[in-house]
Parts: structure tokens; sequence; C-alpha cells
């Protein structure tokens, strides 16, 4: 085998990798970001922020008219609230200095 040949089975091996690192990191980035879009399939835009309720509305093809989409976005147990840990370790350093 002569080192032209050789040379050109390197390249191609470096540029499948390289092909294929950026495909990989390309479909990373598409699955790891965030869905902006409601379990009722509505964008979370169209949700109010307090209540959670969502403003859209659902056409019926049953009932042949628009009825508003009765989510209430609920999302499962919500991540603690940042205010309730900072009390709770307020509440701590005061329990230690009682002591
Ligand atoms: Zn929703
Ligand atoms: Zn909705």
């Amino acid at each position: 085998m002569d080192p032209a040949s050789l040379a050109v089975g390197a390249a191609i091996l470096v540029l499948g990798y390289l092909f294929g690192r950026v495909g990989r990191s390309r479909r990373a980035s598409r699955t790891g970001s965030p869905s902006y879009v409601c379990g009722c399939r509505h964008h979370l835009s169209l949700h109010d922020p307090t209540t959670g309720a969502c403003k859209a509305s659902d056409y019926s093809v049953a009932q042949d008219r628009y009825r508003p989409c009765s989510c209430q976005q609920y999302i499962g147990e919500r991540p603690l609230d940042l205010s309730l840990i900072e009390q709770q370790a307020q509440r701590a350093r005061q329990a230690e200095g009682d002591s």
C-alpha cells in the first residue's frame, strides 16, 4: 500500500469522525432544548402565569364550535419555592444562635 492511499484513508476516517460528532451534537441540542408547549399542545405563553389556566380554544368537531381549553397547566409537583428554602435556612441559623 502506497503512502498516498494511506493518507486518503486517514483523511476519510477523520472526516467521518468529525461529521459524526457534528451530527451527534446537533441531535443532542435538539433533544436538550426545553419544551415550551404545554401538555394540552398549546404554547405556554397562552397560559395565565398565576392560575396556569389555558386561554386558547380548541375546535370541537363533534360540537362544530370552538371550546375554551380546560387545561389548568398542572405539571405535577412543583419544585420547592426558593423563598421557602431561604426561610428554612434562616430558622436553622436562628436555632443555632439560640443554643
Ligand atoms: Zn395547557
Ligand atoms: Zn390549552
